[in-house]
């Protein structure tokens, strides 16, 4: 088994395998240099796509289901699970592997990786990991850097090719999925978890639902009176009808207003007035569950 996150148990806690990390693995910064090569022809060329933990961001998610041309709800159940964990603060959802003797990726094609241009984060960022230094009054937000990750099977470090982290990042085109990494981390990392809050299962749900499955949050958005009490703009809201990263942007606003409680989206005044104290909040900030597929 490999992963593209140093090795950790079932068992091991984020902070631990923060910790762990901080004590075990020499910094490098941006301009610190490593060598390394992958190309089609060496020894382990695809060996690193099998029987490894692929861990999806939305933006994964969005990336992913927009280059193979299909809903968000296919490309969830055709391609991932969302693993449940004791304690879960919000969903993960990782890459399923096939139920081959090897576990390949369900991506990897004749000719290598079939979604190469828009591949996730950690087949772009790996031999590099990325931790953040705890111990800050931002928690988690505080100082990041980049360490090596070394696979057993991997061949890269023989090669003769010389990066510093900022060469290899700008190479891997790391700059939209980092933008996009800050903001979930703004939703995942909340200052409401931080307090001891907690999830229902329809929030969870809803979390889900807005972050990843952003065809089903467009029919929740468009589909419903959603935009008729609250005040989103003429524009943004045309952009969002077609635009999945508009969309995505909305979810994310739509998340820390429906369930952290932040004034992010703004209601019309006469529809609280008109729901108050009859308020079923759970019709006013649910979007329908979805359907299983067969
Ligand atoms: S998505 Fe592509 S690069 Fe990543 S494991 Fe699958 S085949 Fe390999
Ligand atoms: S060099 Fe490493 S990353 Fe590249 S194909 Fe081989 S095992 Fe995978």
């Amino acid at each position: 088994m490999t992963d593209h996150q140093p090795p950790a148990d079932d068992r091991v806690t984020r902070e631990q395998l923060q910790d762990r990390v901080l004590a075990d693995y020499p910094r490098l910064g941006a301009d610190d240099q490593f060598q390394f090569g992958c190309h089609p022809g060496m020894s382990c060329f695809n060996c690193c796509c099998r029987d490894v933990n692929i861990f999806l961001s939305p933006y994964d998610v969005l990336r992913l289901k927009r280059r193979l041309g299909i809903t968000s709800g296919e490309f969830l159940d055709r391609y991932t699970l969302t693993p449940v964990q004791k304690d879960m603060r919000t969903p993960v959802v990782v890459l399923r592997m096939r139920n081959d003797e090897a576990k390949t990726c369900p991506l990897l094609g004749k000719a290598g990786c079939s979604v190469y241009t828009d591949r996730p984060w950690p087949c772009r960022m790996y031999p590099l990991g990325l931790a953040a230094q705890k111990d800050t009054p931002d928690g988690w937000r505080g100082e990041r850097f980049y360490f090596l990750l070394k696979e057993a099977d991997c061949k890269g470090f023989e090669e003769p090719q010389q990066w510093t982290v900022r060469e290899w990042l700008d190479n891997q085109g790391m700059d939209a999925y980092d933008e996009w990494g800050e903001a979930f981390k703004e939703l995942t990392l909340h200052r409401f978890f931080e307090d001891g809050g907690t999830l229902s299962p329809q929030k969870l749900h809803m979390f889900f639902t807005a972050c990843y499955d952003l065809d089903r949050f467009r029919e929740f958005v468009f589909g419903s009176t959603l935009l008729q009490r609250f005040d989103v703009d003429d524009d943004f809201v045309h952009e969002m009808r077609t635009d999945d990263e508009a969309l995505l942007r909305f979810a994310f606003l739509w998340v820390r207003f429906s369930l952290f409680g932040e004034p992010t989206v703004k209601a019309h005044p006469e529809v609280l007035d008109a729901f108050r104290g009859s308020l079923d909040k759970r019709a006013l900030f649910t979007p329908p569950a979805r359907e299983a597929t067969p």
